[in-house]
């Protein structure tokens, strides 16, 4: 699979409204907000298309780094309180669009279940 646009992010090839960021992860806000905080938190490897490439064995640490950054960002912007809604599309039937692993953070609304 190519090159994403996330990876372009990451160069700081084209510009992104960055949020956080350190040595495995970039967090950064979605370019159509679905929520009045909407971040994609994404991490710097490139090689990681999907959730279905994720193992326990090799990325526990970067899984723990996403987390923290969410609840960092999650605070950043004081939803950390009234709660906020993590989610990984993982593949065409979940509504995947970018082939570069990524949790969006969405917050400051009331969030509806079931999602759509
Ligand atoms: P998904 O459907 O889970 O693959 O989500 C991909 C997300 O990336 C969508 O919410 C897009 O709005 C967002 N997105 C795509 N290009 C950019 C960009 N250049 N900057 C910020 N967000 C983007």
């Amino acid at each position: 699979m190519g090159e994403t646009i996330f990876a372009k992010i990451i160069r700081k090839e084209i510009p992104a409204d960055i949020v956080f960021e350190n040595e495995k992860v970039l967090a950064f806000k979605d370019i159509k907000p679905q929520a009045p905080v909407h971040v994609l938190i994404i991490p710097k490897d490139t090689g990681i298309p999907t959730v279905s490439d994720l193992s326990s064995s090799k990325h526990s640490e970067l899984l723990g780094a996403m987390i923290d950054a969410a609840n960092q960002i999650a605070k950043d912007f004081g939803v950390s309180e009234k709660g906020f809604r993590l989610v990984m599309n993982c593949g065409a039937d979940a509504g995947q669009e970018v082939y570069h692993l990524h949790m969006h953070l969405f917050g400051g609304r009331k969030m509806n279940w079931p999602p759509g």
